[in-house]
Order: C-alpha cells, then sequence, then structure tokens
C-alpha cells in the first residue's frame, strides 16, 4: 500500500514569523496516526524556523545543488540541507525547469546525490498549456521522466515522489479534471513501470499538483493514481492548509 503524501510549496513566500505561525497552527492537529504524510516545502531561510517547529509535519527544500561543496555562488548542497535536519527536496519545479533553466539531466544528478543522503527528492514534471493543446502531454511526460530517472536503480526510483504538475493548472484556479489528473499520473506510472519495471511503479508515489484547495482535494485522493498533492497557493495560510488535512481525513 502506497501511504499518500500531501506537500504545501511555499515558492518564494513566507518570512519566518509567518513560518513559526503556520507550525504552530497547524502542528496541533496532526498526530502522526494519519493515513498520509503532510510536509511543507519552504525557502532555504525558514528551513531552520521549520525543523524547530515541525514535530509530524515532514520539512522539505524548494531545489538543491548537486555538488557537495564549491565555488558556486548563491547556491545550497544536500549536505547543507541535511546537517539542518530537512529530510526532503522539491526537484525539477516547472518555474525553475522556465525561468533557471533546470534540466532533466541536472535533476537526475540532484536525485542521485539526495539519495546518497537518505532523502527523498519530489520530482515535477508536467507539459505546458500548448503541449496539451497539442496533445503532447505523454511525450512531455516521457521525457522529463527518462532524463529526471537517469541513472537511478528500481529501489531508488520506487523511493522517489513525483509531483504531475500540468504547467497550465499551476496558479490558475484552472485545476485539471478528475479524469486527466487520474489518467496523467496512470500514465506517469506505467512509464515507470516502462523504465524500472512493475514492483517500482506499483510502489512510487505519484502526487498531482495545479491548484488544489480543500474543496477539490478529496476528488484527487479518491483516484487510484494519485497518492497525493504539492499544494501551492492554498499551502499558504494555516487555515486551509488544515482544511485540506480535515478533507483528507
Ligand atoms: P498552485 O497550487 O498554487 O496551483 O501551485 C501548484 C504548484 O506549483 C505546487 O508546486
Amino acid at each position: 500500500m502506497r501511504k499518500p503524501i500531501i506537500v504545501g510549496n511555499w515558492k518564494m513566500n513566507m518570512l519566518r514569523a509567518d513560518t513559526k505561525a503556520f507550525f504552530e497552527a497547524v502542528e496541533p492537529v496532526l498526530t502522526g496516526d494519519e493515513k498520509a504524510d503532510y510536509g511543507i516545502a519552504a525557502p532555504y531561510t525558514n528551513l531552520t524556523t521549520c525543523v524547530e517547529h515541525a514535530k509530524h509535519l515532514i520539512v522539505a527544500a524548494e531545489n538543491c545543488n548537486e555538488k557537495d561543496s564549491g565555488a558556486y555562488t548563491g547556491e545550497v548542497s544536500v549536505p547543507m540541507l541535511q546537517e539542518l535536519g530537512v529530510t526532503h527536496c522539491i526537484i525539477g519545479h516547472s518555474e525553475r525547469r522556465m525561468y533557471y533553466g533546470e534540466t532533466s539531466a541536472a535533476c537526475a544528478r540532484k536525485a542521485k546525490r539526495l539519495f546518497a543522503a537518505g532523502m527523498t527528492p519530489i520530482l515535477c514534471v508536467g507539459e505546458t498549456e500548448e503541449e496539451y493543446v497539442a496533445g503532447k502531454t505523454v511525450d512531455v511526460l516521457k521525457e522529463e521522466l527518462e532524463g529526471s530517472l537517469e541513472g537511478l536503480t528500481p529501489e531508488e526510483a520506487a523511493k522517489i515522489v513525483i509531483a504531475y504538475e500540468p504547467i497550465w493548472a499551476i496558479g490558475t484556479g484552472r485545476s485539471a479534471d478528475q479524469n486527466t489528473a487520474e489518467e496523467c499520473c496512470r500514465t506517469v506510472r506505467e512509464i515507470v513501470g516502462g523504465l524500472f519495471g512493475k514492483e517500482t511503479a506499483d510502489a512510487v508515489r505519484i502526487q498531482y499538483g495545479g491548484s488544489v484547495k480543500p474543496e477539490n482535494i478529496a476528488m484527487y485522493m479518491a483516484c487510484e493514481n494519485i497518492d497525493g498533492a504539492l499544494i501551492g497557493g492554498a499551502s499558504l495560510k494555516a487555515d486551509s492548509f488544515k482544511a485540506i488535512i480535515d478533507a483528507v481525513k
């Protein structure tokens, strides 16, 4: 059985005081016995505050560098995150692919480095509106997954979390309908199966992301191939994140 995983992605939002208030409001509603894992991916500057206040919430970074140290101004390495107590890390978010040139090959190197540290990558994949309209979704998923999972062992691939995030649904309020989300997450699972075998495909957790909110999370969680969600806007307010936890319970 796959344990669902629901992660808020704060992107470039939340100061440390907001972070403390959020954790103080959300932690008391969690017991650790929930049927899903819950977590927050926060900006680097907030990670210490997150770890200090986390009891049951997973703490994730939003990016990492694949090298351990060196002359890479502005970058943060996996050992630096590990030292803080961060256990998960988003890689390949479409915003990083689009604005900062993050490639699938870089994702594969980051995933490998994260696994070497015993951490869990949350790999994002998904098509643009143009690709969606042109019927290229499956091709895009194939290309991104083949490139981003390259070099992983089947055991590593089974432990990765994959977030299917159609770019046209991110921050637009235009969430994918249930069929589209389920079909694309099933496609992701099939592609993983083709690359690593059925056992890995059955084990890998696949999230849907794109305008998920308290009102629609249950609809996605009811899908056979959707094992959680990656949530932007609706994860910024403690009340809305608590409503999401409530809707999943
Ligand atoms: P929204 O939930 O704001 O659409 O963002 C989705 C996302 O990009 C999560 O990584």
